[in-house]
């Protein structure tokens, strides 16, 4: 195990900043920010409008190549970046989301970025931070509490309730909630019906906290969602149910973006997390907003692979938004690359030239799809202690016949000062950019068209096949006036393709489209293939085994 130290060591002995001299560095005051403890602050509302009229800073997107379990660390890139601009003396800011209880607790012990690169404080930000994920719980489950009474009550709005879309949510991983039944218990207990419960960071009010731009937009997405249809089969909204207010008013500080800081100082905004499946995968519209007001220069990170994370980054939101990104980053690792290759995870210490060489299509692929976005990018290597300097050669070597700008970062073991090469590559092709962003595909195209361009031009696929119920769906979708939503893929992150097992570049392959789902808050259709799990389970040995606190109040085991 190359871990001398592990994440949570060096974050607890980080030396912080009180929140207020972070917020100094972007010209705030500390009337401009709501104290949440002494290292973390919202930014108010009134500071947010104020900034308005400023001129925004360059946005630069984070993105990486198909994961895979050796894992590529691309939020620790994307705060190294931003530590490595900070050092070069730009203004920065870091964007970030915010991590899930559900994979803390399950997989992955804690989502703050590794080594030298992390935001900080590290246990609050992995545990319950802000609170905003509560209040997005607890609107989610007002909403239904609302929607069961409504039916005890005498169901006005005739709802069917074999067809309700809404779910109840919890921030935790428990399959054991997927699919249950509420109502028991005869006519005081309210009405039998089918439910089930999704991971919070998978609920539609995560995704729409996460695109609003204000307060008021945040209403009106709230407003639109979808809950269920009636027994005519025509959709019934939140305004139907006419509790929007309310569901905007249990949200009104969690729209405000939490302002914390890296272990060197610099500014990150950490706010919002949806699902990068079921949903876009990237933090707050108000977040990187308000940052690129703030800072010339905004790191920010989407999730998963570019198939999937910058692929909604830039249709979903920065449409959205009426963002545009100057450059792209594409993270990678070698031991990665040499899993897309064909190596087996036990054994990708060993040196492997060929494998790696192969596995190097998977990467190709996604610098093709920023170029369909005609963006500029510099691949980034995540540098690991088992890579071998033949496999490094052979990388640069790659990367120079292929004309693509590459930098071999450290940000991991050395902060800031392991990305500063990066730092100038990407402030390179930022200046030397000529061409506009452009988005993938039009508004006005059919939803199966938006689906086809996707596969082909992004997953490197030639057929999509629509199930039967898929079908219905787009003619219904079409019929009730929803073709004109951008589309919100939801595909396995591990391949290009629906299959998880293909790794690598995959090519000639259909994407097998099960079902859409109505998203009118957050504004797109989700698309699902494959199997896509919206409450994620346990595994065998959960992070939380390893979890405890000591005497003094310190967290342990969050890796
Ligand atoms: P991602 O954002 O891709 O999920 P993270 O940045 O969260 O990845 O990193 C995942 C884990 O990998 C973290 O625990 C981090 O400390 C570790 N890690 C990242 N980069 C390196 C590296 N170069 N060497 C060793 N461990 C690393």
């Amino acid at each position: 195990n190359e871990k001398v130290i592990s994440d949570i060591e060096i974050a607890q002995k980080a030396a912080l900043l009180p929140v207020g001299a972070i917020a100094a560095k972007l010209g705030l005051s500390e009337d401009d920010i709501e104290f949440y403890g002494k290292y973390k602050a919202k930014i108010s509302f009134e500071k947010m409008k104020e900034v308005e009229s400023q001129p925004e800073g360059k946005l630069i997107l984070v993105t990486s190549i198909n994961p895979t379990p050796a894992g590529e660390g691309k939020s620790t890139v994307t705060i190294g970046l931003g530590d490595a601009l900070q050092q070069l003396g730009k203004k920065t800011m870091i964007a970030l989301r915010e991590p899930s209880l559900g994979p803390t607790m399950g997989m992955k012990g804690g989502a703050a970025g590794g080594g030298y690169s992390q935001v900080v404080p590290m246990e609050e930000i992995n545990l319950h931070f802000t609170g905003d994920i509560h209040a997005i719980t607890t609107a989610n489950n007002a909403l239904s509490a609302l929607l069961d009474n409504h039916i005890h009550q005498g169901n006005e709005l005739q709802v069917d309730q074999r067809r309700i879309l809404w779910k109840r949510a919890v921030d935790l991983n428990d399959r054991a909630l997927r699919q249950i039944v509420v109502g028991l218990g005869g006519p005081g207990q309210g009405v039998p019906r089918e439910d089930g419960f999704d991971i919070t960071v998978a609920s539609e009010i995560m995704a729409v906290l996460c695109l609003a731009a204000d307060l008021q937009d945040l209403k009106k997405r709230l407003s639109r969602m979808v809950i269920a249809y009636n027994i005519h089969k025509q959709p019934i909204t939140v305004k139907d149910l006419g509790v929007e207010g309310a569901l905007t008013l249990l949200l009104k500080d969690a729209l405000k973006p939490n302002l914390v800081q890296s272990i060197e100082h610099t500014p990150a905004f950490v706010h919002g997390g949806p699902f990068a499946n079921i949903a876009h995968g990237c933090n707050s519209v108000i977040a990187t907003k308000t940052a690129l007001k703030l800072a010339d220069y905004v790191v920010t990170e989407a999730g998963f692979g570019a198939d999937l994370g910058a692929e909604k980054f830039l249709d979903i939101k920065s449409r959205a938004a009426g963002l545009s990104p100057s450059a792209v980053v594409i993270v990678a690792t070698i031991r990665a690359l040499k899993m897309h290759g064909g190596v087996a995870k036990d054994e990708l210490q060993k040196e492997n030239v060929s494998a790696l060489e192969k596995g190097l299509e998977n990467l190709k692929k996604h610098t093709e799809t920023i170029g369909h976005f005609n963006l500029p990018f510099v691949v980034a290597i995540n540098r690991f202690s088992s890579d071998k300097d033949s496999e490094i050669t052979l990388l640069k070597e790659w990367c120079q016949k292929h004309s693509i700008s590459v930098s071999l970062t450290e940000v991991w073991g050395k902060g800031g000062k392991g990305g500063l090469d990066l730092g100038e590559k990407v402030l390179e092709a930022i200046q030397n950019n000529s061409g506009t962003f452009s988005f993938l595909y039009d508004e006005d195209l059919p939803l199966d068209e938006k689906i086809r361009t996707i596969v082909q031009k992004v997953y490197g696929g030639r057929h999509v096949e629509f199930s039967v119920k898929a079908s219905q769906q787009l003619k219904q979708f079409n019929d009730i006036g929803w073709s004109h939503l951008p589309v919100c893929m939801a595909k396995t992150q591990y391949s290009l393709s629906d299959d998880p097992v293909k790794l690598g570049r995959p090519c000639d392959f259909t994407i097998h489209v099960r079902e859409m789902k109505p998203k009118l808050g957050a504004g797109f259709i989700v698309v699902l293939t494959g199997e896509v799990m919206t409450m994620p389970g346990l595994p065998k040995k959960p992070a939380a085994y390893q979890m405890d606190v000591s005497e003094e109040g310190k967290a342990i085991g969050l890796f």
